[in-house]
């Protein structure tokens, strides 16, 4: 019984000591995501009973432009201005990406790498 009660004693210590550092830590992640750092304007593209609406995300300041459906959990994938989905890769690294000050050069050629056909 004594033993047990000494041990709870000392995690109860152990607790007390790391909130200070918990809260530092939640502090610092106050950062805005890639997402955030667009600028978009939103556009309905077309309306499917499965997947709800089909909007493009065009962003003001870089010209990139992105697709997801409304229906939440779908992926957002990277789009060219015909709206024609790029390669996974591009679309990982756009979506990973702040928004760029200056048009991106390397973007035009990022365009040219259509994934597969549409379905
Ligand atoms: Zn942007």
């Amino acid at each position: 019984m004594g033993a047990q009660q000494k041990r709870r004693w000392r995690d109860n210590h152990t607790i007390d000591n790391a909130t200070g550092s918990q809260g530092q830590i939640r502090m610092q992640v106050n950062e805005r995501t890639p997402w955030d750092s667009h600028d978009f304007k939103v556009k309905m593209l077309d309306w499917s009973a499965t997947r709800g609406s089909r909007l493009a995300y065009s962003c003001r300041r870089c010209g990139r432009v992105f697709c997801r459906f409304s229906i939440a959990n779908q992926e957002t994938w990277a789009v060219d201005e015909q709206g024609r989905a790029l390669e996974t890769v591009v679309s990982k690294r756009w979506l990973s990406e702040q928004c760029p000050p200056l048009t991106n050069i390397q973007d035009d050629e990022d365009r040219k790498r259509l994934r597969e056909p549409m379905q």
